[in-house]
């Protein structure tokens, strides 16, 4: 798969972290880029449970790893282990790319650009619409953000309600946006679907190996509501699967997935790269699935 004939020790490393990792295609789609451009990079897949953060983050500083994708748990609590955060990470409070300039660790949320450019690319239009977000982690936070800009109100339910609260609290202090943090009972979902625009699935429920298993249940969704789940393996889980049988307009998670990688590769290597190529990798590796 990779065309580099020199990897040896001028080569950069790219990497993404997280627990578990089996599920991602970032190796596959910046592989793709980097072999397109002929650099002398590459890009790998560290699994690193919880406990193993801080000592993984202090190595990553001594290492020619300089580039870092950061995914599911790991958005939020890495922020402390950074040197500095861009303006908009730092008031999401989620970080999804680091860059390692010579030991110092920069953190950014390319997540943001990701699911926006997504939206607008679906025919989406935020404005004036009320949405309901599923989870409240990284993930969930850089969505709300980027919906915050232009959107009238925003729901957030979480299976940890408290965490739900603080996000929404969080969100109404710092743009002023009606937010409010709700528990992801049935008897919620049931009161917040009808009165929606958008339900965003940022859970990881329906993800590979589960993929058999939804956040809602089918009954509580309705063909009104545009349904945008975040996953991209499967690229069609079981809550897109019920949503495009009761005839809702859908979105899942893969261009997001790639909006959000082609721009943090592009700040690590100064390059852009090739968006199409790398879906296209992707397609293929996933399948129809
Ligand atoms: P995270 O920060 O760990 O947050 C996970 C969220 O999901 C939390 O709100 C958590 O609730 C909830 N959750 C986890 N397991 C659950 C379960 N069994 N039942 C109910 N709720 C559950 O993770 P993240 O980084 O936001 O990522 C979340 C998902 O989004 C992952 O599947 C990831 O692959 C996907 N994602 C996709 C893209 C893309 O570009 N397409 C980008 C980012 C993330 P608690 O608070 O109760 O723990």
């Amino acid at each position: 798969m990779l065309n580099n004939p020199y990897i040896g020790a001028s080569t950069n490393i790219l990497c993404v972290i997280g627990h578990p990792i089996e599920h991602t295609m970032s190796p596959v789609m910046h592989n793709a880029a980097i072999n397109d451009l002929s650099l002398d990079y590459i890009y790998l897949a560290f699994d690193i449970p919880p406990n193993d953060l801080k000592k993984a983050i202090v190595g990553f500083k001594k290492s020619n790893i300089i580039g870092i994708n950061v995914t599911i748990p790991h958005k939020e609590a890495i922020i402390p282990y950074l040197d500095e955060l861009e303006p908009l990470s730092k008031q999401i409070g989620a970080v999804n790319s680091v860059k390692n300039e010579g030991g110092v660790l920069l953190g950014r949320n390319t997540d943001v650009f990701g699911a926006k450019q997504a939206l607008r690319d679906a025919g989406f239009k935020i404005e004036g619409k009320k949405a309901l977000i599923l989870g409240a982690g990284g993930a969930a936070r850089a969505i709300s953000f980027a919906l915050s800009e232009k959107i009238d109100e925003i729901f957030i339910s979480n299976r940890t309600k408290e965490r739900a609260i603080k996000l929404a609290k969080e969100l109404h202090d710092k743009t002023k946006i009606k937010a409010t943090g709700k528990d992801m009972s049935e008897k919620t979902l049931r009161s917040l679907t009808y009165s929606v625009d958008i339900l965003i699935n940022t859970t990881p429920i329906g993800m590979y190996p589960l993929i058999n298993i939804s956040p809602i249940s089918k009954d509580l969704l309705n063909e009104n509501l545009f349904i945008f789940d975040i996953i991209y393996n499967p690229f069609q889980t079981q809550l897109l699967k019920d949503a495009k049988e009761i005839g809702s307009k859908i979105l899942n998670g893969l261009d997001m997935f790639i909006n959000q990688g082609a721009l943090a590769f592009e700040w690590w290597t100064g390059k852009k790269p090739n968006i199409k190529l790398m879906k296209e990798k992707i397609i293929e590796q996933l399948g129809s699935k």
